[in-house]
C-alpha cells in the first residue's frame, strides 16, 4: 500500500501533476499535465501512477480496490468538461487507455482506444454525431484492439495454429473489402461495418470462448489491467534489457477522453517532430492522415502524407518521395525550412504561400496532400503550439495530435528521439538561437551518439555505377551491407555465426527488436518515417530504410523479391540509409568523415574548451594513428608491439625467435625483426609528430604465435632447418596452462633481455633518424604487466643503456621517458614504490579487471551473459569500469603514485578509456588522459567535457 495519490487529473487548463513528475506519472502523463497547464488544448483525462502499477504487480495482478472511487470521480469530471458521461446511453463519453513509462518505450506496451463503446452507447453516439459510419468504425476498432490486447495477450492465451484473434478479425475485414471491391478501410460503408461488428462478436466468442464485454466499466477495468500487465510482456522486458531500464519503474496508465480523427474529411491524425529528427534541421516535420485514428499512422497500414510543404520537399518525405530526388529539390527544401523556421514567429501557413514556392506549387498534387494545404487553420494552430512547446521544453518535441471536425487536440509531447547527426545539429543550433546555453549543448549529445557521425557510408563512386533494386525512405543514415535475414530469429542466428546481417521485413514490430539489435542495417517494405522500424533504428543510430514499397518479403520462404529478382536469405545486399536506396550485392563502404560536418566541429570545439582530460589513442599502425589524429587524438597512449608481427614474413621471424633455445639463436631471429620494428616505429612517430607516443614492449601470450597444426609445424621446421620432432617438443615445452597468467609482459623481457634490447634499439634508432630529419618524435617506453618495482628497474636499465648507445652512435640527442602499465593488483598496491622508477603510469584496466575479478578475459563468454541476465553484475566489467573494485585499485594507484612522485603523469589505456561512464570516473579521480581506439576518440572528448561540466 502506498500513501501517494493514485490518480492525477488533468483538464481545462488545470492539472494535478506536471512535467517534473515523470517517475510517478510516466513521461506521457507528466507531459499531458504540463501541456494542460500551458493552456494547450488537451482532451481531459487522468493518470494512474506507476506506484499503483508496482503495487498491482506485487500483489499478483489485482487492481487495488481503493482506486475505484478515484476513477469514478475523475470520469465524472472528464464528462463534465466534454458534456458527456461514461456509459451514458445518450451522451456517451469514450476514453483511450494508454501506457506511459518514465522513459519512452515506443510500442512496447499496450493501448486500447474507444473504450466505453457498447451496443447501447453506440446508438447515443450515432444520434449525436449523425455519423453512423464513424461510430461503427470506432466500434470495430475497439473490438479488434480489445480482443487482441485485453482478452488474448493479457490473459497469456497462446492462439491456436499460431493465428491470434486479431489476425482472424483482420481476415474477416479483408474478405469484406474484397467482396466490396474496395482497397481502403475508409471505403467500407456504415452498413458494411455494422455487419462486420456483428461478425466480430461471433468470431471473438468462438476464438476466445467468451463474449466481448458489452459493459463500459468492464471494458475500462480490462484495459487498465492489460496495460499494467504489458509492463512484464515479452517485448517490454526485452526492450528494458537492451536499454538498461530498471524493472522496478513500472508504467503509468493514462485514461483520456477520446477525440476522433476518423469522423470524416475534416478530421485527421498525425505525428510530428518540432525539428527534423533525421537531420536536426530546424523545420517542422511530420506525417498525417485524413480521416484516421493514430494507429493507422504508426502501423504502416496506410501510407501517411507529409505534414507541410517543407516536409514534402524533404528527401524521404511521403510515399517514397525521397528516392531519386535530386540536389535541386534538396536545396529548395532548405529554403522552405528557413521560411518555416521564421514562420514560427508570424504565421508559417501565411509565409509558406509566398512566391518562393512557385516551383513547389507546380507539384500541386503532392503539395495538396499536406496538412498545411488541406487544413490551413488547424495547421497554423499546430505551428503555434510547436513554438510554445519548444520554448517551454527547450528541446525538440515528438508530438501526436488529432483534429476532430477541424479542431486541433494534442495527445502527447515528449523529447524526440534523434540520431547522432541530428542531435549535434540541434544542440548547436539551439545554442545559437539562445534556446539553450553552450554548456547545455555539450550535455545534450550522448557521447555514444557521435558514433553515428563516425559511421561508414557507401562509396559514392561505386554507388553511381549500380542501379538500386529498391527505394524507400531514409530512416537511419549511413551505409550497411550484409546477408538477408527475413525474421528476427534468423538475424540473430546468422549474427551469432559471425555474419553481418540486413534484417528485411514487411514492417517491424516490437517483437523484432532482438533481431534489429544485431542487424547491420534494417529494411522494411512498409511504414513511414515514424514507423516502428524508423523510430527504433533512429534511437540506436542504425542504417535503416523503411517503406520500400517495391519489395515483397516472404518470411516463410525466407525470400525478398525486388527489382524483378528474388533474393534468398544469405544473399548479400547493401542499404543506403541516407538516401533510402537498396542494392544487390556488397558495395564498398567509406570511413566516416565527421570533420566535414560544421555543427560537429563547432560542438567538439566547445567540448575541447571545457574538458581537462586529454584524449589519446590506442594505435599500432601509422594509418590508424593518422585517423585518430584526425579525430582529435592528442597522442598515442598505447602501441601494442605484438600486433606488428602478424604478417607472413614477420610471423616467421617471430616464431623463430620464440622457439629459439639459446640466446644466440634468439638474437639471430631478433636481428631479422629489428628493421621491421624500426620502420613501424618511424611510421607511427612520424604520423604523431609533436605528440607523445607510448610504445609498449612485447606482451603476447606466447602460445598465440606458436599455435600450429602438424602441417604448419612441419613448414616451420623446414624454415628453421631443425627436425620436426625437436620443434614439436619445443612448442610443447612452451605450452602453458594459464597463458594469461604465464610467460608474458615484462616477464618475457626479463627472461629474454635481448627482446627488450631489440625493441629499445628500434624505437631509439627510429627516433634519432626522424629527429635528424627535423621530425619531432616523442617516444615513451612502457613496460607491461609489472607487479614489482624490481621488474620495472630491470627493464628500465636495459632501455636506458640502449638509449645511451644509440645517442652515442647517431650523435643525436632525443627525449624519452620510461613508464609502466599498472595492470595487476600488486602494482596498484605498491604504486608508491613503482613510481620511484616509473616516469608515468598507464592503467591497463583490461588486465587489471581480469586479475582483480580473477575472470579470464578470454573465457568470460561462458558465464558473463548469465551474470548480466540475472543481474549478478550490473554491467560487463570489461566494458564499463567496475568503480567499486577495480576503480578502488586505480584510485589507490593514483594516490600512492603521486605521493611518491608529485605530478606523475597518469593515463588509462584499457578498453574503458573509450567508455563514457568510465571516462567520467577517470576525470573524477584526476587522471591526465584516457586512451582509446581511434573511432572512440571523439566520444571520449565529449564524455570528458561532460565530466568537466558535472564538476561545476
Ligand atoms: C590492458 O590490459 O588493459 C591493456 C591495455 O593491455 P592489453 O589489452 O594489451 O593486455
Ligand atoms: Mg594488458
Amino acid at each position: 500500500m502506498t500513501d501517494t495519490k493514485p490518480v492525477y487529473f488533468f483538464g481545462e487548463g488545470r492539472a494535478d501533476g506536471n512535467a517534473k513528475m515523470k517517475d510517478l506519472l510516466g513521461g506521457k502523463g507528466a507531459n499531458l499535465a504540463e501541456m494542460t497547464s500551458l493552456g494547450i488544448p488537451v482532451p481531459p483525462g487522468f493518470t494512474i501512477t506507476t506506484e499503483v502499477c508496482n503495487e498491482y504487480l506485487r500483489v499478483g495482478g489485482v487492481i487495488p480496490a481503493r482506486l475505484d472511487a478515484d476513477i469514478e470521480e475523475a470520469l465524472v469530471r472528464m464528462g463534465r468538461i466534454v458534456g458527456a458521461g461514461f456509459g451514458d446511453p445518450v451522451r456517451p463519453l469514450l476514453v483511450s487507455v494508454r501506457s506511459g513509462a518514465r522513459s519512452s518505450m515506443p510500442g512496447m506496451m499496450e493501448t486500447v482506444l474507444n473504450v466505453g463503446l457498447t451496443t447501447k452507447t453506440r446508438e447515443g453516439l450515432i444520434a449525436r454525431t449523425q455519423n453512423p459510419r464513424f461510430v461503427l468504425d470506432a466500434h470495430r476498432r475497439l473490438m479488434m484492439m480489445y480482443a487482441d490486447v485485453v482478452m488474448e495477450k493479457a490473459q497469456g492465451i497462446e492462439p491456436e495454429e499460431g493465428e491470434g484473434v486479431r489476425a482472424r478479425l483482420e481476415r474477416e475485414m479483408t474478405a469484406l473489402k474484397k467482396k466490396r471491391r474496395v482497397t481502403d478501410d475508409t471505403e467500407l460503408t456504415a452498413a458494411d461495418l455494422e455487419k462486420l461488428v456483428a461478425a466480430f462478436h461471433a468470431i471473438i466468442r468462438k476464438t476466445l470462448g467468451k463474449p466481448f464485454p458489452d459493459d463500459p466499466r468492464e471494458q475500462l477495468r480490462g484495459a487498465i489491467d492489460a496495460v499494467f500487465r504489458s509492463w512484464n510482456g515479452k517485448r517490454a522486458v526485452a526492450y528494458r534489457r537492451i536499454e538498461g531500464i530498471p524493472d522496478a519503474w513500472g508504467t503509468a496508465v493514462n485514461v483520456q477522453a477520446m477525440v476522433f480523427g476518423n469522423t470524416g474529411d475534416r478530421s485527421a491524425t498525425g505525428v510530428a517532430f518540432t525539428r527534423n529528427p533525421a537531420t536536426g534541421e530546424n523545420v517542422f516535420y511530420g506525417e498525417w492522415l485524413p480521416n484516421a485514428q493514430g494507429e493507422d499512422v504508426v502501423a504502416g497500414i496506410r501510407t501517411p502524407r507529409p505534414l507541410n510543404r517543407a516536409a514534402a520537399e524533404e528527401p524521404g518525405a511521403g510515399s517514397g518521395a525521397g528516392a531519386g530526388r535530386g540536389k535541386k529539390g534538396a536545396r529548395k527544401a532548405t529554403v522552405a525550412h528557413r521560411v518555416v523556421a521564421r514562420g514560427l514567429v508570424a504565421s508559417a501557413a501565411g509565409a509558406m504561400t509566398g512566391s518562393r514556392f512557385g516551383a513547389a506549387a507546380a507539384r500541386a498534387d503532392e503539395a495538396s496532400s499536406t496538412l498545411e494545404d488541406s487544413m490551413p487553420q488547424a495547421y497554423g494552430e499546430l505551428v503555434r503550439i510547436r513554438g510554445v512547446l519548444e520554448s517551454h521544453f527547450h528541446d525538440m518535441q515528438d508530438i501526436e495530435f488529432t483534429i476532430e471536425d477541424g479542431v486541433l487536440w494534442m495527445l502527447q509531447t515528449r523529447t524526440g528521439k534523434r540520431n547522432g547527426a541530428a542531435a549535434v545539429r540541434m544542440a548547436v543550433e539551439m545554442a545559437g538561437e539562445g534556446l539553450i546555453s553552450r554548456d547545455e549543448a555539450i550535455r545534450r549529445v550522448r557521447p555514444e551518439q557521435l558514433d553515428e557521425l563516425l559511421h561508414r557510408r557507401i562509396d559514392p563512386k561505386a554507388e553511381a555505377r549500380v542501379k538500386p533494386i529498391a527505394r524507400g525512405l531514409p530512416a537511419g543514415p549511413g551505409g550497411g551491407t550484409g546477408v538477408i535475414a527475413t525474421t528476427a530469429e534468423r538475424a540473430e542466428a546468422l549474427a551469432k555465426k559471425g555474419k553481418t546481417v540486413v534484417l528485411v521485413r514487411n514492417e517491424t514490430s516490437p517483437e523484432d527488436i532482438h533481431g534489429m539489435h544485431v542487424a547491420e542495417a534494417i529494411l522494411t517494405a512498409k511504414g513511414g518515417m515514424t514507423s516502428h522500424a524508423a523510430l527504433v533504428a533512429r534511437g540506436w543510430g542504425k542504417c535503416c530504410v523503411v517503406g520500400a514499397s517495391g519489395i515483397e518479403v516472404d518470411e516463410r520462404r525466407g525470400t525478398v523479391r525486388a527489382g524483378g529478382r528474388t533474393y534468398k536469405e544469405g544473399d548479400t545486399i547493401t542499404v543506403n540509409g541516407t538516401r533510402g536506396t537498396v542494392y544487390a550485392g556488397s558495395l564498398p563502404l567509406l570511413p566516416a568523415d565527421p570533420e566535414s560536418n560544421a555543427h560537429y566541429r563547432e560542438l567538439m570545439g566547445w567540448a575541447d574548451a571545457v574538458r581537462r582530460l586529454r584524449v589519446r589513442t590506442n594505435a599500432d599502425r601509422p594509418e590508424d594513428a593518422a585517423q585518430a589524429r584526425a579525430f582529435g587524438a592528442e597522442g598515442i597512449g598505447l602501441t601494442r608491439t605484438e600486433h606488428m608481427f602478424f604478417d607472413e614474413k614477420r610471423i616467421q621471424a617471430m616464431r623463430e625467435m620464440i622457439v629459439a633455445e639459446t640466446a644466440g639463436a634468439r638474437r639471430k631471429a631478433l636481428a631479422k625483426l629489428l628493421p621491421y620494428q624500426r620502420r613501424d616505429f618511424e611510421g607511427i612517430l612520424k604520423a604523431m609528430q609533436g605528440l607523445p607516443v607510448t610504445i609498449r614492449f612485447l606482451d603476447p601470450p606466447l602460445h598465440e604465435f606458436v599455435n600450429l597444426d602438424a602441417k604448419q609445424t612441419a613448414r616451420l621446421a623446414r624454415v628453421l632447418r631443425i627436425p620436426v620432432r625437436q620443434l614439436a617438443a619445443r612448442i610443447a615445452q612452451l605450452h602453458e596452462l594459464n597463458p594469461m597468467l604465464g610467460h608474458r609482459g615484462c616477464r618475457l623481457g626479463i627472461t629474454y633481455p635481448e627482446i627488450s634490447e631489440m625493441q629499445a634499439r628500434a624505437v631509439f634508432e627510429a627516433t634519432a633518424s626522424l629527429r635528424k630529419k627535423k621530425v619531432d618524435a616523442i617516444p615513451e617506453i612502457m613496460i607491461p604487466l609489472v607487479g614489482t618495482v624490481t621488474e620495472l628497474a630491470d627493464q628500465e636499465a636495459i632501455v636506458r643503456r640502449v638509449a645511451e648507445e644509440v645517442r652515442r652512435k647517431t650523435g643525436v640527442d632525443f627525449p624519452y621517458t620510461v613508464g609502466t602499465m599498472i595492470e595487476v593488483p600488486r602494482a596498484a598496491i605498491t604504486a608508491d614504490k613503482i613510481a620511484q622508477v616509473a616516469e608515468f603510469f598507464s592503467f591497463g584496466t583490461n588486465d587489471l579487471t581480469q586479475t582483480t575479478y580473477g575472470f579470464s578475459r578470454d573465457d568470460v563468454g561462458s558465464f558473463l551473459p548469465e551474470y548480466l541476465e540475472r543481474r549478478i553484475l550490473p554491467a560487463d566489467p570489461f566494458q564499463t569500469l567496475d568503480r567499486e573494485g577495480v576503480g578502488t585499485l586505480v584510485e589507490m594507484g593514483v594516490r600512492k603514485g603521486r605521493a611518491a612522485r608529485p605530478g606523475l603523469k597518469i593515463g588509462i589505456c584499457g578498453e574503458h578509456g573509450g567508455d563514457p561512464a568510465s571516462v567520467r570516473f577517470c576525470h573524477r579521480i584526476g587522471l591526465d588522459y584516457v586512451s582509446c581506439s581511434p573511432f572512440r576518440v571523439p566520444i571520449a572528448r565529449l564524455a570528458a567535457a561532460q565530466a568537466a561540466l558535472e564538476d561545476r
